[in-house]
């Protein structure tokens, strides 16, 4: 039986990358780059005021506490206009936020700091302003090239795009973006006592929740999910929903439950009349029966069937996969050291626990949610995190620290 981290070396090598593709920005939220991202130019655009207020030349203002310079406003600069005149000693030009700044000034004054006090949309600019306060040259002026300077690397390949990645490459002009194709991931239910979460109950039936718990998690890997809907336990039925799944030419076949040791569970059956099984158990807690292999040349990972199984299964196997496949390359778990406050037994395989996380004295400290049983699914949604208890260890005393996964 393969290690946690013997078994995800060997899944991960057999994925690669998908090519990328050329998409509009707006498409883009949470797609992989697939290359370097340079600024084509600088920003800001250009000498700009941060303020509402007047472009002055600073050495036009006051020059020591207590005495009030004048200045003739000879000019109104609204955003989205370019400035014509230049600012001359004893001048001054009304600017708005974002508009350019005037030739000679070098300053801007804030309209709360002057003597103008109509502030109102649809004012007029006045004739002159008069102010006490020290200036000095470079106040509330963004200067061009300020934040970035043009062939800059700003995003780097293989980069998860985010929200504010997007309002950057507005501002630069990248309407086209090459980010890598998404996953397409083909996911089996299987099992004869499984209905739709909308059927009626039946006696000994349960509802099938891996499929929703699995197909959000594909979602949030950023790979695209397929459903192919509930095997039933025979041959027969779990080969057509894998040969339904080969037809859609997926990048892996997820499926969840039959992969043990019971007289009903045919998965690997299946994947071995037409393909092969490299391994079906992990030394690990939960999610001991999982399985990889290839069908029909496409990669599987079976998961146990457990609801806290398959989804531990899916964090610390079919995650690490979409990424890979996503082209993703920035790390997608984000891993932390937590204290237990109480002491934690395992039974010495490399153990997934569900925690809740707190603050506690500057440190963050973990509580387990309650019993660990793999259908406990209650327990996995109180928590924020899976502690992970190394193999080998047995028990892990109050006050010492662990890594987790949070969720
Ligand atoms: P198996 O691997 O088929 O032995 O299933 C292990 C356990 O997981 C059994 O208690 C099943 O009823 C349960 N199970 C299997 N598939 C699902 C599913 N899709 N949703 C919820 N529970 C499931
Ligand atoms: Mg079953």
């Amino acid at each position: 039986m393969f290690s946690v981290s013997e078994a995800r070396e060997r899944i991960l090598s057999q994925f690669h990358p998908l090519p990328s593709e050329i998409l509009p920005l707006d498409a883009c939220a949470a797609r992989i780059l697939a290359q370097d991202i340079l600024a084509p130019h600088e920003l800001p655009l250009f000498d700009n005021s941060s303020m509402d207020g007047f472009a002055i030349r600073s050495a036009d203002a006051p020059g020591d506490p207590g005495s009030r310079s004048t200045l003739r406003v000879v000019a109104d600069i609204p955003a989205g206009t370019s400035p014509t005149t230049k600012i001359k000693k004893g001048e001054a030009a009304r600017i708005m936020t974002g508009a350019q700044m005037p030739e000679g000034a070098d300053a801007v004054i804030p309209v709360e700091d002057t003597d103008f006090h109509s502030r109102t949309a649809g004012t007029q600019a006045p004739g002159e302003i008069s102010f006490t306060k020290q200036v000095r040259s470079g106040d509330n002026v963004r200067v061009r090239g300020m934040d970035l300077g043009a062939g800059e690397v700003i995003l780097h390949k293989g980069r998860r795009i985010r929200s504010q990645d997007l309002g950057l490459m507005a501002m630069l002009g990248l309407s086209r973006v090459t980010v890598h194709k998404r996953p397409r991931v083909a996911l089996i239910s299987s099992g004869d006592e499984l209905l739709e979460v909308g059927a009626a109950l039946e006696d000994g039936k349960i509802r099938d929740s891996n499929t929703y718990a699995l197909m959000a998690m594909i979602d949030s890997a950023g790979a695209d999910g397929i459903r192919m809907g509930i095997a039933r336990d025979t041959f027969e039925s779990v080969a057509s929903l894998f040969e339904r799944a080969v037809g859609e030419g997926v990048d892996l076949i997820l499926s969840s439950a039959g992969v043990s040791v019971g007289a009903f569970d045919y998965i690997r059956e299946v994947v071995e009349a037409r393909g092969r099984i490299e391994f079906w158990k992990v030394n690990m807690r939960p999610g001991k029966p999982l399985a990889f292999g290839v069908y029909r040349g496409i990669n599987m990972i079976g998961l146990p069937g457990n609801p806290v199984s398959a989804f531990v299964g899916f964090e610390v196997f079919v995650r690490a996969v979409l990424e890979k496949l996503a082209g993703r390359l920035d790390g997608g778990h984000s891993r932390v050291r937590v204290r237990c406050s109480e002491p934690v037994e395992s039974d010495g395989r490399e153990s997934y626990l569900r925690a809740r996380i707190q603050l506690k004295d500057d440190r963050l400290t973990a509580q387990l949610t309650g019993h660990q049983g793999s259908g406990n699914l209650l327990s996995l949604v109180q928590a924020d995190a899976l502690l992970i208890i190394p193999a080998g260890v047995k028990c892990v005393p109050a006050g010492q620290e662990v890594e987790a996964i949070l969720l």
